[in-house]
């Protein structure tokens, strides 16, 4: 089996689970109990607290643990919005490409009166820092635009965008649940005010996150109840879970360059391969993309049989996010970056582990030119294609 689905979740590090197996066994005690037990699972998450802040540029105190990314971009945007409605200013910026996590928190928030205004991102999938700047108006609180594309991998002008809010004092968060651990990041340098993380992106066990939120934010209370985490997000923590979510990330980040030295040029061989089929593109940015990131459509074939026919052949892959696998609707990315529905029907996305080989990418490159080849020969849409009765789009 090749699994070619990181961005959906990734396998947990050999390192990670000895944290986490460790912990579970030896420190169970409650953080917040005084005595011994407890204290000795409050050392662990403080010291969680500072790796986490240390690997991002950011300070401990900088930091919440949360059950993940969804959580981390819920709490974010809503915090921004209630402290920026409390000074009458309710209007949001952010792009139409984003992770469900954001587009539902800011449709919450449209239903309750806040001006949501999301910008393009052109065919490459990249916003320019300089349409940010031009739609910030007196009354906007928050610009959220992701780090980068969890469909496509297509990389933000993070700094740039994070310089232009910082001028206008608007607040800026980024979901970069796609970046970290994969790109070298620095909250202090790239201007961010708030950061959205999940340790299942990164080798980490899954339910486990972080939101970085820079001092003087106020955060809102999204749980009621005990005071932990500042009594912003009541409820014991996951002791076993942040700690192992550290090791892992502590691991990637030291290892950055390394696996991106390994993995661009077998990635970069794997779209040579596929370009080769006719009537195809890659999606977004071919530069600026994530090292691990695959993205194509196939015109005149469906994704789901592809995926299950690359399924037979030991290859798990995706047809963009897996929160909307399932449904028929096309991937509302690949809309956003202009594909029209026949087209972002007939993609596939493969998102690769760091230890990829040579191999897998040659046998990648031929299962999917086969499954693609076999599909098209019982494709009605594409018999109408090559018939001339209907028009190639790619
Ligand atoms: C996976 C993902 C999330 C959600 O994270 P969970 O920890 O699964 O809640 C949010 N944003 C992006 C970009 C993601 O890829």
């Amino acid at each position: 089996m090749i699994y070619a689905d990181n961005a959906a979740t990734t396998p947990m590090s050999e390192a990670a689970i000895n944290t986490m197996t460790t912990l579970i066994r030896e420190t169970y005690g409650n953080p917040s109990s005084l005595y011994e037990f407890g204290q000795k699972a409050k050392e662990v998450l403080e010291q969680a607290r500072e790796d986490t802040a240390a690997l991002i540029g950011a300070d401990a105190k900088e930091i919440i643990f949360t059950s993940g990314g969804s959580e981390a971009d819920n709490q974010a945007i809503i915090s921004a919005a209630k402290a920026g409605a409390l000074k009458g200013k309710k209007h949001i910026i952010s792009s139409k490409f984003e992770h469900h996590a954001v587009l539902h928190t800011l449709k919450k928030l449209e239903n309750e009166g806040f001006e949501v205004t999301l910008l393009d991102v052109h065919e490459n999938g990249i916003i320019d820092p300089s349409e940010v700047e031009a739609a910030i108006r007196e009354d906007t609180c928050l610009v959220t635009i992701m780090y980068a594309n969890n469909e496509i991998g297509t990389i933000q002008d993070i700094k740039g965008i994070g310089a232009v809010c910082r001028a206008k004092g608007v607040i800026f968060h980024t979901d970069a649940v796609q970046a970290i651990g994969h790109l070298k990041i620095n909250v202090v340098e790239e201007n961010i005010d708030m950061l959205s993380a999940s340790a299942h992106k990164f080798h980490g066990p899954k339910g486990v996150g972080f939101l970085y939120a820079r001092k003087g934010i106020r955060l809102a209370n999204l749980i009621e109840g005990g005071a932990q985490e500042k009594g912003k997000r009541a409820g014991t923590e996951n002791v076993p879970g942040i700690a192992a979510m550290v090791t892992a990330l502590k691991e990637e980040v030291a290892n950055i360059d390394k696996n991106t030295a390994h993995i661009l040029p077998i990635r970069n061989k794997i779209i040579e391969g596929l370009k080769e089929i006719p009537h195809s593109a890659l999606n977004g940015d071919e530069e600026r993309r994530l090292p691990s990131n695959v993205n194509f459509c196939f015109e005149g074939i469906e994704g789901e049989s592809l995926l299950l026919l690359l399924d037979d052949k030991g290859i798990a892959a995706s047809s963009g996010s897996a929160c909307t696998s399932g449904s028929l609707d096309p991937s509302h990315v690949l809309l956003a970056i202009g594909r029209v529905h026949d087209v972002a029907h007939g993609s596939l996305r493969l998102s690769l582990g760091e230890d990829v080989t040579e191999e897998e990418a040659d046998y990648i490159i031929k299962a999917v030119k086969e499954v693609v080849e076999y599909l098209r020969g019982f494709s009605p849409v594409w018999r109408d294609l090559v018939a001339g009765k209907t028009q190639f789009i790619l």
